[in-house]
């Protein structure tokens, strides 16, 4: 087994790690605490190529590998969440289903968008009455002539605000056994305009909006469906199946960033006579962050090879995605707040940033998918056989 990375991927890495050094890590408190969306730095992002890392390059992206995408994205995790939310949004909720789903003329005109960053990009599943169970969902599209009109709300929709694309799951009718028919529609915002509802004001992650957005009568051509109709539950699922490892890397990202500042405040902070990092109490704590960092790394590494190897819909695969975010996002939460008991007082200050990748972190058990679906997603594929 080689776990060195390819000339491309190291590449692509140590690109995302000078453009974090050079341009985001100044201002990256900010970012935070302002609650402004970082427009400028999201198109640097669009001109280095990471917004259309996974989108092929006859469509104008990158056409890199998806593990060179998740250490792009890993990397801007340790330094802004919140552009490394937007980078999720774009490759992963919008690009990849559109790359995995859509038809030719589908993708020419919706991949160069979201590869130049020209159009932001957003996934609108989640409902007031659906969640964890999509199948609650009241949003409806109706075929009217050449035409679906589609009526509903979305919530907490990362980018929503800031969205000129999104892909939108409606109730399109109703199958023989009763169960609600979910097809996926493609919207182009400045074709067939929807609103933005409440913009939510959250516990962090504040550089990347989340929002409501509201259907009114919204028009969409008829060859707007994303894969087929009926179909919404598939492309949905299959979206997450791996957008559940853009989570667990930007877990690990977070994780990996509080370590390093715990690390360090360990060898340098001196009580009672000595560094802390020479109190037992305080070089275990570290032992055992290390080790579940590392220990998530694999299990995100190896589901990434499953997928490449055996493709989207290969059982090893899913159970192994949900595998790596359960564990890497529960680590994240764990090593997060582990960094801040290490820092003592300074923990909690913002200067430090250890109580910022602690809040972001405790996002990361809830979004696509909490752990408890995890878990229900792994027994599942186990006990199947
Ligand atoms: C900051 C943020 C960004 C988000 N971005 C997006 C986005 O871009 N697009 C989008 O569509 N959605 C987005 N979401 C929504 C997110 O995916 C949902 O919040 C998540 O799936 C959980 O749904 P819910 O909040 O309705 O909780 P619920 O489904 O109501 O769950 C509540 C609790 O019940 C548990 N539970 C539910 N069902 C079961 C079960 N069968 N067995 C055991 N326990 C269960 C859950 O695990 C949880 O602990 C975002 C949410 C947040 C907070």
């Amino acid at each position: 087994m080689d776990f060195a990375f390819t000339e491309e991927q190291a590449m692509f890495q140590q690109a995302a790690a000078e453009f974090c050094k050079n341009e985001v890590e100044a201002v990256a408190i900010k970012l935070e605490n302002s609650k402004e969306f970082p427009m400028a730095l999201t198109q640097r992002m669009s001109e280095l190529g990471f917004m259309g890392m996974v989108i092929p390059q006859e469509y104008g992206g990158v056409g890199a590998d998806y593990l060179a995408y998740l250490l792009v994205e890993g990397e801007i995790a340790k330094t802004s969440i919140g552009l490394s939310m937007t980078l999720g949004a774009q490759n992963s909720l919008t690009g990849l289903p559109i790359m995995n789903f859509a038809t030719e003329a589908q993708k020419k005109k919706f991949l160069p968008l979201l590869a130049s960053g020209e159009k932001l990009g957003c996934f609108a599943l989640t409902e007031p009455g659906a969640g964890s169970d999509p199948a609650g969902m009241r949003t409806t599209a109706v075929k009217k002539g050449d035409r679906w009109v589609i009526n509903g709300t979305k919530i907490y929709i990362t980018n929503g605000s800031v969205s000129r694309i999104a892909i939108v799951w409606a109730r399109t009718g109703t199958k023989p056994d009763g169960k609600p028919q979910i097809t996926a529609l493609l919207v182009d915002r400045d074709e067939s305009p929807y609103k933005t509802g409440t913009v939510e004001d959250k516990m962090g992650v504040h550089a990347s909006p989340t929002s409501e957005l509201i259907f009114e009568e919204c028009e969409v051509p008829a060859d707007a469906v994303l894969g087929k109709e009926g179909d919404g539950f598939k492309v949905a699922l299959m979206t997450l199946n791996t957008g559940r490892l853009s989570v667990a890397t930007q877990s690990l990202g977070l994780a990996q960033a509080a370590y390093e500042r715990a690390r360090k405040f360990a060898s340098e902070r001196e009580q009672f006579g000595s560094k802390i990092g020479d109190f037992q109490a305080i070089s275990f704590k570290l032992a055992d962050m290390i080790t579940s960092i590392n220990a998530a790394k694999g299990l995100i590494y190896h589901a990434t090879w499953l997928k490449e190897r055996h493709g989207l819909s290969d059982p090893r695969f899913i159970s192994m995605a949900a595998q790596a975010k359960l564990f890497a996002s529960e680590m994240s939460e764990d090593v997060t707040s582990a960094a801040v008991q290490i820092h003592g007082g300074y923990g909690y200050m913002k200067e430090y940033r250890v109580e910022e990748f602690f809040r972001a972190a405790r996002l990361m058990t809830i979004i696509e998918g909490t752990s408890e679906i995890q878990r229900l997603t792994i027994a599942r594929q186990e006990l199947k056989g």
